[in-house]
């Protein structure tokens, strides 16, 4: 058999390595020259053989190609016979290095670089983990590229990172920023190629079934690091996925696909192999199983429905048409969420100030305190109240300033008879049965906004020496929920319920 892959100017021809089929490439080759008057260039053209191919040296002779031992890029992507190495991803490091350093991005908030990161910087990587297999050295060092400039905005030096790449890297629900990791991408992508190979039927995907029946069989050694890959990541996706055994076309392993009732029905049946697809085994819509097959095996898979015209023959945890996010999601099925995710990440963030109050729950944020956990040691007076010592509960917000500014915007927080740290607000306002969702949803918006605004003017003061004078730190907070208010459907309401936050200054 021979067949094709055609992009631009590239093709990959692919075949079993025999004379006959390389006559028949010949012959394909020179028609096509005859017909289009375009000749092959025989210096361009190589030959990859697998290990040990005995007619190597007269299939080339033949055809008077070269043979290369090498990588061949397809699509900027290498591609080897043998496992690709760390320098392979040369390029991908460069690509990233470039992008990381571009003078455009010098200029990104901290809520630019998330967003340059999400789209641009994962792009690139998606595209490369969806074509090779990414070694985990290579992994580390993209981590680090990208968390220096997360936090940093530079990609180079030594730099103290005080929340964790892992941890930013996880979806928000789970305490996040929602930055996918390679992780998870790999996962994601590893669920997508399975669900292509249950669903859709392709010349890749049936080679794959031929030579591999079902990701579910034992691994035989020398297996590829890519179906390695697969493999385990079917392991961890056997409870999401559900098998439905249909009329026609059903091309469930019959032996290794766990189809009945959830189980192979090797775990009824040790002794006996039923080889081939399930269709082989369905005859006008109904079983026809070979007669010397136990009666216990029978039994279990008569007792398997087949569906005359179902979806598919899988489903993804009850869905039939599963998204990349659910295949994504899916990776991190063990965690539990945050419980202030929602305080943070509600219907209506704003990126620019959510990702501040995410830097202070998890104390990423560079106060006093969080410094001193880790030998670096500030002037520990709070620039905001300059009477008590600073740290991230004070600032936000036992601070008597901090508190004055939060307590002047939403006054029902003067009911506190302590000063309240910033998970105590939140949870104050989640705890209001008089406020509907979206009221709450702009409590949480307020309380981000206003950490984000108090945190800058501590700054300013800490380092800049600046001080905004008389109340027009209250004047920017204000300005800025303005900005984003405006186009909120139920603005006029909260307006009426919430006075002090659109005074006209
Ligand atoms: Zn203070």
């Amino acid at each position: 058999m021979v067949n094709h892959l055609h992009y631009a100017d590239d093709i990959l021809v692919f075949g079993e390595a025999s004379i006959s089929n390389a006559n028949s490439l010949q012959i394909a080759l020179s028609s096509f020259a005859k017909y289009s008057g375009l000749v092959l260039n025989n210096a361009k053209c190589q030959f990859i053989f697998s290990h040990n191919t005995p007619l190597a040296n007269e299939i080339c002779a033949q055809l008077g190609f070269s043979q290369t031992e090498n990588t061949i890029l397809y699509l900027g992507i290498p591609i080897s016979t043998k496992k690709l190495k760390a320098s392979h991803f040369q390029p991908l490091l460069s690509k990233l290095f470039t992008l990381l350093a571009g003078w455009k991005v010098k200029f990104l908030s901290f809520a630019g670089r998330v967003q340059f990161l999400k789209f641009t910087i994962v792009n690139t990587i998606a595209y490369w983990i969806r074509g090779a297999v990414i070694p985990k050295g290579v992994g580390r060092q993209i981590d680090k590229l990208c968390s220096k400039f997360l936090f940093h905005g530079t990609h180079s030096g030594k730099k103290l990172h005080l929340i964790a790449w892992n941890k930013t890297c996880l979806p928000k629900c789970f305490g996040g920023l929602g930055l996918p990791s390679l992780d998870s991408l790999s996962f994601a992508f590893g669920c997508s190629f399975l669900w292509r190979f249950y669903t859709t039927s392709s010349l890749v995907g049936d080679w794959f079934r031929h030579k591999f029946s079902s990701p579910w069989k034992p691994l035989k050694p020398k297996t590829s690091n890519f179906w390695k890959r697969i493999v385990s990541i079917a392991l961890k996706i056997k409870d999401k996925l559900n098998f439905h055994v249909i009329s026609e076309n059903c091309t469930l392993s019959m032996w290794w696909d766990p189809w009945c009732q959830g189980n192979t029905v090797l775990d009824a049946a040790q002794s006996i192999c039923l080889t081939g697809v399930v269709s082989d085994f369905i005859s006008n819509g109904f079983w026809s199983l070979p007669s010397q097959l136990d009666q216990s095996v029978c039994t279990r898979i008569t007792a398997t429905p087949i569906f005359a015209h179902p979806h598919s023959q899988i489903s993804w945890a009850g869905s039939f048409k599963p998204s990349f996010k659910d295949y994504y999601m899916g990776f991190y099925s063990e965690l539990n969420l945050v419980p202030w995710f929602k305080f943070v990440w509600h219907a209506h963030y704003a990126l620019k100030y959510a990702s501040y109050a995410w830097m202070a729950l998890l104390d990423g944020l560079k106060t006093v305190d969080v410094l001193a956990k880790r030998n670096i040691y500030l002037p520990p007076e709070c620039s905001l109240c300059r009477i008590e010592d600073e740290s991230t509960a004070h600032c936000f917000f036992q601070c008597e300033f901090s508190f004055s500014v939060i307590s002047t915007l939403l006054p029902s927080l003067n009911s506190f008879l302590l000063r309240p740290n910033l998970h105590q607000i939140f949870q104050y306002f989640d705890g209001v049965e008089t406020l509907k969702g979206f009221e709450k949803n702009f409590c949480y918006f307020v309380i981000c906004c206003t950490l984000y605004h108090l945190w800058r003017e501590r700054n300013g003061r800490r380092f800049g020496e600046l001080e905004t004078s008389g109340q027009d730190y209250l004047k920017k907070i204000i300005y800025a929920i303005k900005a984003k208010t405006g186009n909120w459907k139920q603005v006029d309401r909260i307006k009426d319920a919430f006075p002090n936050c659109f005074l006209g200054y």
